[in-house]
């Protein structure tokens, strides 16, 4: 007997059928003499819905009413799925996430996961219970609601994983894993069979769909071994661990991200202290810069560009407005760029991934604005309406048709 932590993701319990499919899997894995505990999300758009019916309201109301409202979609599903499990003659309880004893700080709207107290879920296993846990939500020590952030329900799985010493954590979604480029757009884009929890994260922060990064770096921190796979399809999906082989591939994935924005500050006066102005001012609001870029300007003066999430770049812009770029400085932002990226741990050891990655961009005559390497990842920053022929002819570059 095993303890199964098992995710569904909105798409997976999108309407009546979706449910009663996710319930067949539940009790499924309960019938082979497991203990199971699912986590699921709101069903399909229903939290973007919940956002769109705030804003019609107030434009700007408040993080803490805004947790209350969009927690609700997690608790309509538990409460489906847990109807479903009945239906099928199971033993069931929903719980919502303070009831689950997820202890958050009080950050709403993206708040971190303190503590899970296991107590209860714990004694609902042992009164054979399958525990239904809503993702994406806690309490913080106001007792209020708060939520993790958009994708917060992988975080909340592979937290219970962690804190409940599962010995299996499946992510469910509507792919059938981890793939080198989004399957709908890319024909022979190739699962994975394993992937290393720092290949993941940099896929998942640069922009592949499937997993959220918090949650890849609660699996790395507490080795929590992932196994991403399909609720509609029986197919093996893709292990997230600390050491994955190689197969023959050193490149993971190609990945686009169009949630990037680049500021250019131009006409900067070229003395020591400028850069941490500037990076410290946006420290202080918690933005996070990404790729980074100085170059000498004109005159004497120097040019500092770098990107933000486009979500920032009305803050970004509003931070610098007025006294805080130095006299004859000029600050631009363009919203119409897109991030490509290969990640791969194997090109440590191998020469030539960013001459194969810029050769398939200068062959589709693709400018590149800003280029940000690690060891394992490279990135571009590109015009938006390259992006798509961008992320083909890369990710043919290094997946050749067979
Ligand atoms: N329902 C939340 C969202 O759409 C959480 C999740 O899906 O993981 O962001
Ligand atoms: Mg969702």
């Amino acid at each position: 007997m095993a303890l199964i932590v098992q995710k569904f993701g909105g798409s997976s319990v999108a309407n009546a059928e979706r449910v009663m499919n996710v319930a067949n899997i539940v009790t499924d894995t309960y019938k082979k003499g497991n203990d199971v505990i699912v986590i699921v999300s709101a069903q399909g758009d229903t939290t973007d819905e919940l956002i769109a019916k705030a804003k019609e309201i107030n434009p700007n109301p408040s993080k803490r009413e805004m947790d209350v409202l969009i927690s609700s979609g997690e608790q309509v599903s538990i409460a489906l799925l847990a109807m479903a499990i009945e239906k099928l003659g199971y033993p069931v309880v929903s719980l919502l996430g303070w009831q689950a004893g997820f202890n958050t700080n009080s950050t709403y709207g993206s708040a971190r996961i303190k503590k899970i107290h296991t107590e209860r879920m714990h004694n609902e296993l042992g009164r054979k219970n399958i525990v239904i846990v809503a993702g994406f939500q806690g309490i913080c020590k106001y007792d209020d609601i708060t939520t993790l952030g958009r994708g917060g329900s992988d975080s909340s799985a592979v937290a219970i994983a962690a804190a409940m010493h599962a010995d299996r954590c499946q992510i469910f979604t509507d792919v059938e894993g981890v793939y080198t480029a989004d399957p709908r757009k890319i024909s022979n884009a190739k699962k994975l069979d394993e992937i290393t929890y720092d290949e993941m994260l940099e896929l998942a922060t640069l922009g592949a769909q499937v997993l959220n990064n918090r949650s890849v770096e609660i699996a790395k921190k507490y080795n929590v071994e992932l196994e991403v796979l399909s609720s509609l399809t029986k197919a093996p999906g893709t292990i997230v661990k600390e050491a994955a082989k190689m197969e023959k591939m050193f490149i993971r994935g190609v990945t686009k991200d169009s949630n990037v924005a680049r500021i250019s500050i131009v006409g900067l006066p070229d003395v020591p202290g400028i850069a941490f102005k500037i990076f410290s001012k946006l420290a202080a609001k918690k933005i996070n810069v990404d790729i980074i870029l100085q170059s000498v300007g004109r005159d004497g003066t120097k040019d500092i560009a770098f990107t933000v999430s486009k979500d920032n770049a009305g803050e970004t812009v509003a931070l610098f407005e007025g006294t805080d770029v130095p006299k004859g400085a000029k600050l631009e932002c363009d919203t119409d760029v897109a991030k490509i990226s290969v990640v791969g741990a194997g090109m440590e050891s191998h020469p030539g991934t960013a001459a194969t990655m810029f050769e398939a961009l200068y062959n589709e005559d693709i400018n590149i604005q800003m280029i940000a390497t690690s060891e394992i990842k490279i990135s571009v920053l590109i015009n938006k309406d390259d992006a798509d022929k961008a992320v083909a002819a890369v990710h043919a570059a290094f997946f050749p048709e067979e």
